[in-house]
């Protein structure tokens, strides 16, 4: 029989490290692609790449995009990164870090990579609970790239399955399901993960991923491992 194989889309954040994690309880081999788009966060290659070599991925393969992504996103323009002193403050709607067609952009370089590894199941970190407004977080846009990827690739609508395995948790569920997933190993794997859009080691905890990753771990009653590094201000 041969070896089952996913890919995985890992950003180096909690989420994709968790994604990763649980496909390598499902599949005998878990391949993973890292974008770089000239993020702000760019610290973030260096997480997913430690994180692939400690989760010990069959492969890791970051994929240059230079400038591809554009938009008033703080992520990838000037624009200054808001700043919240707590979940409250945060303005909801569509969060201003928002890049479109993002996820679009990343599920088609998947598809192309899943078809030449022999992949039909990728997985992704995606989830709509504490999605930011973000539109390319939704399952009904996965659902749809699904059948889009599919089809564009093979001519199969049914071609590809993207997993979303944290879709419908909030953060504080989506740390707890790492956990059992990673066990003893989970506290040396996400001290490894970064989150923070600012680019600081160990999380600013001001920004929107930062609150919403801090708030995870304090509603799940857990210490997250990277608040070590975090320097007081
Ligand atoms: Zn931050």
């Amino acid at each position: 029989m041969s070896e089952s194989q996913a890919l995985c889309i890992l950003s180096g954040g909690q989420d994709s490290t968790a994604c990763a994690a649980i496909a390598c309880q499902q599949y005998d081999r878990v391949h993973a692609i890292t974008f770089d788009y000239g993020q702000r966060h760019a610290i973030e290659l260096e997480s997913a790449k430690a994180i692939a070599l400690a989760l010990q991925l069959a492969s890791h393969e970051i994929i240059q995009l230079g400038p591809i992504l554009k938009g008033t996103s703080p992520l990838v323009s000037n624009t200054p990164l808001g700043q919240y002193n707590s979940t409250e403050e945060l303005p909801g709607g569509v969060e201003p870090t928002f890049i479109p067609g993002r996820n679009i952009l990343f599920l088609t370089i998947a598809a192309n990579r899943a078809a030449v590894l022999g992949i039909q199941d990728i997985f992704m970190g995606v989830c709509e609970a504490d999605f930011a407004g973000y539109y390319d977080c939704r399952q009904v846009f996965v659902d749809a790239m699904a059948v889009a990827i599919g089809e564009g690739v093979w001519g199969d609508p049914r071609a590809f399955t993207i997993h979303t395995p944290l879709m419908q948790l909030t953060k504080a569920e989506s740390v707890n399901l790492a956990m059992k997933v990673l066990g003893d190993r989970f506290e040396a794997i996400f001290e490894l993960t970064h989150t923070c859009y600012a680019g600081v080691k160990g999380g600013c905890g001001k920004c929107h991923a930062c609150l919403i990753r801090d708030r995870g771990f304090t509603v799940a009653g857990v210490t997250d491992p990277i608040w070590k590094f975090r320097t007081k201000s």
